[in-house]
């Protein structure tokens, strides 16, 4: 498994070694053993599949693209995750993206294990037709592995609505009979899909942040004034104040986060600026995100990046090169593009205090530990962007039940979850050295662990 979710389960495993309230009836060698199979378990997956997709382009070449799914782990339910469509994709990456979705699942109770699938292709380069075929062929050379209840894909970067659609068709023509709503989540919801999904992992990113920097606070700000804690002191630091922010990425996750914060009341926050592939547009007097957001929706999902585009859209900004959102000086930082954006490289020069991970894996092991070292909060990936995964489980149980909810009953559903994740967690958090990124870890590992053991799987 690539490194950084390695090395955290490690991490994560000591320090439940050490505690000796978790297993109490395992001590001395056989703790030991215990641990060592938790090892194993968890940083091996349990199945990796690859193949080749023959497609036959649409000027008449065959070519073959590689594709994977990698079912890490199904202690807790039908391996679930989505389906990357990007030219980066391979072998590590996607591993290492199923064994989040292990760990985003067990902390926050959602009853699936943890899978991701992986097409090596940048889908800018496919007519819609090709992406079809791949799609199709896709379903057809995993046809066996997937299922309501055994692999639920869902959508991803690169992804979304349509590809899941086209996907769940394909299911249902080679399983006839079977209840293919199941099958796949992220669909649109004329094809069985549900509301606020596509919103979710935005919504719940922003939420993540609200929650913790505002709510929390402030009904612990007594406790937490006269805490020592390195990240008591940075939240304090912060609460009441008027915030600016940055937010890395402008496509499903990133364009929802920004106008979330910018109608947000609660926090007294300004979207000072916003990036994609292409630039980052800044503007300390807060961005237009709404006409930036309508811009983006009939220009193929990207910002204006020249004055005259500007113009058009009618929001004012200055524009600066795409890696810039990275290093203003901002109080919060979205990272809601792709992973390692900050690397051993480039931490030093950023200066955000509070950082939320939308995207998975966006810092790498080491520019996590620098940031950690001088107190910046981390609202790591697995607690932040697991809306989208969650608002999939509604989706797959209101396809089994055929019976929809309302958006409200969504969104209320949605934040229910993750408000009763953080409050689990968020005490332990702010009395304890260990940044929220481990205490996440510890949790998760130790649901999955509880329930090994009682399946007796660990000896
Ligand atoms: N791809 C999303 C994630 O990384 C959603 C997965 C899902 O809905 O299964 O969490």
């Amino acid at each position: 498994m690539a490194s950084q979710t390695g090395a955290i389960v490690q991490q994560s495993l000591t320090a439940m070694m050490e505690d000796t309230s978790f297993l109490p009836q395992v001590q001395g060698e056989r703790r030991k053993q215990v641990f060592q199979s938790l090892a194993a378990i968890l940083s091996t997956p349990n199945k990796v599949h690859k193949a080749f997709l023959r497609i036959v382009l649409e000027n008449g070449n065959v070519v073959r693209i590689p594709a994977y799914r990698i079912q890490h782990n199904d202690t807790l339910g039908p391996y679930k995750g989505g389906i990357r469509f990007h030219e980066s994709v391979n072998e590590d990456e996607v591993t290492n993206l199923a064994a989040l979705m292990t760990l985003k699942n067990a902390l926050h109770e959602v009853p699936f294990g943890g899978g991701k699938g992986g097409v090596v292709i940048n889908p800018r380069q496919y007519s819609e037709k090709e992406l079809y075929h791949i799609c199709k062929k896709y379903v057809q050379y995993f046809a066996d592995i997937l299922g309501p209840d055994k692999d639920i894909p869902a959508p991803d970067m690169g992804t979304g609505e349509r590809e899941m659609d086209w996907m769940m068709a394909e299911y249902k023509s080679i399983h006839p009979g079977s209840p293919y709503l199941g099958s796949f989540t992220g669909k649109s919801i004329v094809n069985g899909g549900s509301l606020g999904r596509k919103e979710a992992t935005g919504k719940g990113v922003y939420f993540s942040f609200r929650y913790l920097m505002h709510d929390f606070l402030r009904d612990n700000k007594d406790w937490l004034s006269g805490s020592s804690n390195i990240f008591a002191a940075t939240a304090m630091a912060h609460v009441d104040k008027p915030l600016t922010i940055a937010v890395q990425g402008f496509g499903n996750v990133g364009s929802v986060t920004a106008m979330e914060a910018y109608k947000c009341t609660a926090i007294r926050g300004k979207v000072v600026a916003v990036s994609d592939r292409n630039v980052t547009l800044y503007n300390e007097e807060g961005l237009d995100i709404p006409a930036l957001t309508a811009y983006a929706s009939v220009n193929s999902g990207d910002l204006p990046s020249s004055d005259d585009a500007l113009r058009e859209c009618g929001a004012k900004a200055q524009i600066l090169d795409r890696e810039a959102v990275l290093y203003l000086n901002v109080n919060v930082l979205f990272l809601a593009a792709l992973e390692e954006q900050i690397h051993a490289g480039n931490v030093g020069d950023v200066k955000a205090r509070i950082i939320v991970e939308g995207a998975n894996a966006p810092i790498t092991g080491e520019a996590d530990e620098a940031l950690a070292s001088k107190g910046t909060i981390i609202i790591p990936d697995i607690l932040a962007n697991a809306g989208g995964v969650i608002v999939s489980y509604f989706e797959w149980l209101q396809g089994r039940e055929t019976q929809f909810y309302s958006e409200e009953e969504i969104y209320r559903q949605l934040y229910a979850k993750m408000q009763k994740t953080m409050n689990s967690i968020l005490p332990a958090y702010f009395g304890d050295p260990l940044p929220l990124r481990q205490n996440c870890f510890v949790h998760a590992v130790t649901k999955l662990s509880t329930v090994l053991y009682r399946q007796g799987k660990l000896y």
